[in-house]
């Protein structure tokens, strides 16, 4: 197939550099299949690229957009599990070392030469993208892709509280940064049986802290945390925190009002050297753990949640539109206005 289509870039590292653009369809390789973008969502990590505030390395010019779903178009020749017309969510790590000790245990997202869609090969903020048959999962025509499309951020979200973290039913939880992987957090948190669950921000988090409410927390701050948790429960503090903020002093906090023997598990990431003592994670005997992306097996498990509305999303889709409206999106989810705008193309 060859052909232009309209793409959202990600063209240079000064800020804002990133518009649409007319690119060729890509080719595909024996291995991969040509997927049909049904629906594409916005993520975090795009607003800092869009911003040029990222940390990580970008391969410039890309395509951004690494949390989506769509119809394969063409398969390649050497392709087994997929045909045309299958509807497919596609997992981020497109290149990794499949002979790394990493990958060959299952862990491929911690390979370290692995390179994500939308900053380390061209993503799916445009109509057609080249995914290996690798990252592939099928999904039921009863999940609409705009919803498919946030089973990326739902597996993040998993991983830092079902996998990196343990709640046991009746765990009072405190989830800190009511962003999108906050808030996913939290419904993770309260389907894992959370008794008391405790979502945190800023006075500029009221309307994505109303949507932790519409997610099961039973308590939402706009701030004040360290004056709150003593008042829960036997006033010694919370069993998990996760910190989902993208500051590292929110650890401070964390740390604060953890209990001992009690853990933090921490999935926002936080340029920004800490400026604090680490004295209390050896006090109180606390378990520190960071959680990065997701595997196979939980893509498996997130896909099986979203079918059967176990785990359900509109209170986190505030707006699905076209690709062309994309700079409102980007502006307004930076605002916190919008928790999760998806793209249609
Ligand atoms: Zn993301």
């Amino acid at each position: 197939m060859s052909g232009r289509m309209p793409a959202l870039v990600n063209y240079g590292r000064e800020p804002l550099s990133v518009e649409l653009r007319e690119v060729n369809i890509p080719e595909i390789g024996e291995k991969d299949v040509l997927l049909r973008v049904g629906a594409v969502s916005i993520c975090g990590s795009e607003l800092h690229q869009w911003r040029g505030t990222h940390s990580w390395p970008v391969n410039y010019p890309c395509i951004l957009g690494h949390e989506f779903a769509g119809t394969i178009e063409k398969a390649g020749s050497g392709v087994k599990k997929f045909k045309e017309g299958d509807r497919v969510v596609s997992e981020t790590a497109a290149v990794i070392d499949e002979t790394s000790p990493l990958s060959r245990a299952g862990l491929y997202n911690l390979d370290p030469t692995r390179k994500g869609f939308g900053y380390g090969v061209d993503g799916a903020m445009t109509e057609y993208v080249r995914v290996p048959e690798r990252c592939l999962h099928t999904i039921p025509e009863s999940l609409p892709f705009h919803k498919a499309a946030l089973t990326e951020p739902c597996c993040v979200a998993y991983n830092a509280v079902c996998v990196n973290g343990r709640v046991r039913p009746g765990d009072t939880v405190l989830v800190l940064g009511p962003g999108p992987i906050g808030l996913l957090c939290a419904k993770m948190a309260k389907l894992s049986g959370a008794g008391h669950l405790i979502v945190a921000g800023l006075p500029q988090d009221r309307d994505r802290l109303a949507v932790a409410r519409q997610l099961g927390a039973d308590a939402v701050l706009e701030g004040g945390v360290a004056e709150y948790i003593p008042s829960v429960g036997d006033g010694l503090g919370v069993d998990l925190a996760i910190d989902a903020s993208g500051a590292s002093v929110t650890l401070q906090t964390a740390l604060r009002v953890v209990r001992p023997a009690g853990q933090i598990v921490k999935v926002g990431w936080g340029p920004q050297p800490i400026q604090f003592s680490l004295d209390p994670l050896v006090q109180k005997n606390i378990t520190l753990s960071g959680s990065f992306s997701h595997n196979w097996p939980i893509w498996e498990r997130v896909i099986s949640m979203l079918v059967s509305g176990q785990l359900d999303l509109d209170p986190v889709i505030s707006r699905v539109c076209d690709l062309a409206h994309w700079h409102e999106c980007f502006e307004k989810m930076e605002a916190g206005e919008y928790v999760k705008a998806v793209l249609k193309t």
